[in-house]
């Protein structure tokens, strides 16, 4: 059967749900067609939710832990219950699907669940178990049979991405891990080694550090998340040693073996090579794009270091096909991914007004401490040829900071001197990936560094590091 429709989405994760309601709302016929059982992609099902909702337990753990010193006495141990944990991230994953559902069918937005790829020019084929039929109760095509056959006038690929493996060592689900699967895992192992040093590595490593678990966390390159800038990288860096979380850089895996008793890594360092026991691995060096089986070629769709190649305004080499997200070479991340979906549709109804600067989107990572920027580092900026100033200020001089206990870190405010204008904040510390909301309304709208010091922040709020980072850059800080 062929089905006559504005726009099929493949993929439901942040970018093509977001997508459908946005479409919808511009009045396109649209379908969302998903592979897995409930929609919400990576982001929720193997992301950004339940990973935060298990670092929350954790943070709370340890903050029972350390509740004496705030005068809280609890009487007898505190014990973290692992099976309890899972059990409310799988509640806030399903509240939040349930919402998906919900939202979709308030637009209207037809679904289907099954595998979508291209069939050539703009026709999509769907792959189904059960002809398309789908529970959540969103709008079904209600076609019968194993294809469903659509031709749309635009369609919008936003398949994804997946973990990817250490050549030579694939991720087993039993010692050697990826992020998908250790997330499976029902107990908390006594050792853990993290291969990589990005967002998702540090989260894990933070998170079971939290638990209890001995922790050695290994980067290739010379520094923890190294798109960071370089003071945020080594303030993280030290409070994580704090922590007692083996951090080595400039470190590579030579080769895993697999013991009775768990595993045997063994690195380079600087031509050094050294050896680590631990019960598990994970192995977080990155994903790769899920652009196999998808009718590319067929469709005339390009791709470029494996990842499909689009516009500014997210079409791709085949008029009228347009990609988003982990699919495509921008930051991999779940506001991206969302942000280049309402793009890409508005650039089907003729509404976009310009493409997305990607100077401007935040960037969050939920470890202990928390580490969120936006806009360009020191030495970006420097290279770009700006005259620079940069002010820093520490946590520890702040009043709030002091009574939640929690005073490591700074914020840092990067600014041109000719104009003083604001080019970047980047803020390593407790509930940075809150405060930088400040931070990305003041790049949008170009606001001045004396701007930002003129907004009064309230008092005593963290907020007000951004505004004395602020002053600091200005020459005159007032507090520090
Ligand atoms: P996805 O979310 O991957 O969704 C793609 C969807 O397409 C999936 O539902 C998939 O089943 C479906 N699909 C694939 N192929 C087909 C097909 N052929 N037919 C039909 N359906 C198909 N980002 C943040 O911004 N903040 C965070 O805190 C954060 N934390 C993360 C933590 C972890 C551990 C990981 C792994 C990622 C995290 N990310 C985070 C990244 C974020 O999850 C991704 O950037 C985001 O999910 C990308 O959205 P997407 O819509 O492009 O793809």
């Amino acid at each position: 059967m062929t089905r006559e429709l504005d726009l099929v989405i493949i993929g439901g994760g942040p970018g093509g749900y977001v997508a459908a309601i946005r479409a919808s709302q511009l009045g396109m016929r649209t379908c969302v067609v998903e592979k897995d059982p409930q929609f919400g992609g990576t982001c929720l099902h193997r992301g950004c939710i339940p990973t935060k909702a298990l670092l929350h337990s954790a943070a709370l753990f340890e903050q029972a832990r350390d509740a004496g010193r705030f005068g809280v006495v609890i009487e007898g141990s505190v014990r973290f219950d692992p099976a309890k944990a899972r059990g409310y991230r799988d509640q806030v994953v399903q509240k939040n699907a349930r919402g998906i559902d919900f939202l979709l069918r308030k637009n209207g937005v037809e679904t289907i669940h099954g595998w979508g790829r291209l069939a050539g020019g703009n026709r999509v084929e769907v792959a189904t178990e059960d002809g398309g039929a789908q529970s959540s109760g969103a709008q079904s095509s209600g076609a019968q049979g194993s294809t469903v056959e659509l031709s749309p006038r635009y369609v919008l690929l936003a398949t994804g991405s997946a973990p990817r493996d250490l050549p030579g060592y694939p991720a087993d689900g039993e010692t050697i891990l990826d992020s998908d699967q250790l997330l499976e895992q029902d107990r908390v192992p006594e050792s853990l080694v993290v291969i990589g040093g990005g967002a998702v590595g540090v989260e894990f490593a933070s998170l079971y550090a939290s638990l209890g678990t001995s922790v050695a966390l290994v980067e290739m390159l010379d520094r923890l998340v190294p798109n960071e800038d370089e003071e945020v990288s080594a303030e993280l860096e030290r409070c994580f040693r704090r922590r007692g979380i083996a951090v080595s850089t400039s470190t590579r895996v030579a080769a895993i073996e697999r013991q009775a008793s768990g595993l045997k890594v063994t690195f380079d360092a600087a031509g050094e090579r050294r050896s680590l026991e631990c019960e598990v691995a994970l192995v977080a060096i990155g994903r790769r794009p899920n652009i196999d089986d998808l009718g590319l070629e067929v469709a005339g769709v390009e791709v470029e270091e494996g990842c499909v190649r689009v516009s500014q305004f997210q079409e791709t080499a085949a008029s009228g096909i347009y990609a988003i997200g982990d699919l495509v070479k921008t930051p991999w991340l779940a506001h991206v991914a969302s942000a280049e979906g309402i793009l890409a549709v508005e650039h089907m109804a003729g509404v976009a007004e310009r493409p997305i600067d990607y100077d401007r989107v935040p960037s969050c990572t939920y470890c202990d401490p928390e580490v969120a920027s936006v806009g360009l580092t020191e030495s970006e900026a420097r290279q770009r040829g700006h005259e620079v100033a940069v002010g820093k200020f520490p946590f520890s001089a702040l009043g709030k900071s002091a009574i939640l206990g929690k005073t490591e870190g700074f914020v840092k405010v990067v600014r041109e001197t000719r104009y003083d204008q604001v080019l970047g904040v980047h803020i390593v510390g407790a509930h940075a990936t809150d405060l930088i909301a400040e931070a990305c309304v003041a790049l949008q709208v170009e606001t001045t560094t004396e701007e930002l010091v003129r907004t009064i922040h309230a008092h005593p709020t963290l907020s007000e590091a951004v505004a004395e980072a602020a002053q600091a850059a200005l020459g005159r800080p007032l507090h520090a």
